[in-house]
């Protein structure tokens, strides 16, 4: 039988273990420090543990089962992992290089439901969700990578909110003091508009800062590029978002992706500007990534900057995200589609 990870274990869960095998709970925070402090991949190097312990560990569990097949770096420094997992599916993880930081981009599904047009995931549809392990994975390795890697993104393969119990499981493990305590405000989630999983994380007390993937300022557009806006349309989306706002006093940010010819020109900057009059938000505009499979490109310079002219007309907050690692299919997906 497959052991599982001790990846899926928090704090807690790996001490009543410890205390039905008649051990020191205290071991529990050992054995958390040798894996999220000193990135140590095999029990039997973690010295100050008995052997017994040691054995009795590696007997139940294993503590790493992705295997890297594939990496390559941009030359914007961008670094785009492969892996393969245990049952032989595959998913990419980023770490995006910017002059200040690095910021790790993580999958939470193998494939996804959705389908949105500009994305090269939803191409091969949805197999299955990551494991809480499979994604606290990716992010020491990306660590491994990068040391002074000091954002974390959930923004890769899948949507996070569709599998919910395993994301927020692995978020508070990264984030605790124990775990590999990145702070929740240094921890992104990005949603395409899952409305249920917004309601749940109202009452999370998590200080992560959330994502909405936008793309359009009215129904028709954003149902053509994001298929989920049929069930989760954008009043009811906006809605929720604004509860979301009154409840956690958190701002939101919007992720607006400028694809030349279909959501880029100025009345689209428009209604989005209508729509988000009044928020506590920021929008973030992205010339979409080209995905050839797809055939969008980039929004025109000059129209970027008429529509983020636009938008601060409006009193809203923007910046203007440059598209990173296009040399390397840093585009989510990409790296997993020209793999297969
Ligand atoms: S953008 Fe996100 S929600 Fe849409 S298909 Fe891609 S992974 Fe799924």
């Amino acid at each position: 039988m497959d052991k599982k990870s001790i990846l899926n274990l928090n704090l807690k869960e790996l001490e009543q273990i410890l205390i039905d095998w008649q051990q020191e709970k205290f071991h529990a925070l050992q054995i958390f420090s040798w894996i999220y402090k000193k990135g140590i991949k095999d029990f039997e190097k973690m010295s100050d543990l008995s052997v017994l312990l040691r054995k009795k560990l590696k007997e139940n569990f294993s503590i790493f089962d992705l295997e890297l097949i594939k990496e390559i770096k941009s030359v914007d420094g961008t670094k785009k992992l492969l892996f393969k997992l245990k049952d032989g599916n595959t998913i990419e993880a980023v770490n995006i290089a910017t002059e200040r930081r690095i910021t790790g981009c993580v999958s939470t599904q193998v494939g996804c439901k959705f389908a949105c047009k500009f994305c090269a995931s939803g191409l091969l549809g949805f197999k299955r969700n990551l494991e809480t392990a499979e994604i606290i994975e990716q992010v020491l390795f990306l660590k491994e990578k990068a040391k002074r890697l000091n954002n974390l993104v959930f923004m890769g393969i899948g949507e996070p909110l569709d599998n919910y119990d395993n994301v927020l499981k692995a978020i508070r493990i990264i984030n605790s003091p124990a775990g590999l305590n990145i702070g929740a405000r240094k921890i992104t989630l990005s949603s395409a508009g899952f409305i249920p999983g917004i309601k749940r994380l109202v009452s999370e007390g998590l200080q992560i800062e959330l994502a909405i993937s936008l793309h359009a300022g009215d129904d028709k557009t954003r149902s053509f590029l994001m298929p989920l806006n049929k069930k989760y349309p954008l009043q009811e989306l906006l809605a929720v978002i604004k509860e979301y706002i009154k409840k956690t006093k958190r701002q939101i940010t919007f992720e607006y992706i400028l694809i030349d010819g279909v959501n880029s020109s100025i009345s689209e900057a428009e209604k989005l500007s209508k729509l988000l009059k009044d928020l506590n938000c920021k929008v973030n505009l992205i010339p979409c990534n080209p995905v050839k499979e797809i055939g969008f490109l980039p929004a025109k310079k000059m129209d970027i900057l008429l529509f983020k002219d636009r938008l601060l007309k409006s009193g809203i907050k923007v910046t203007v995200r440059m598209p990173r690692g296009e040399d390397i299919q840093a585009a989510c997906g990409q790296l997993r589609l020209e793999s297969r």
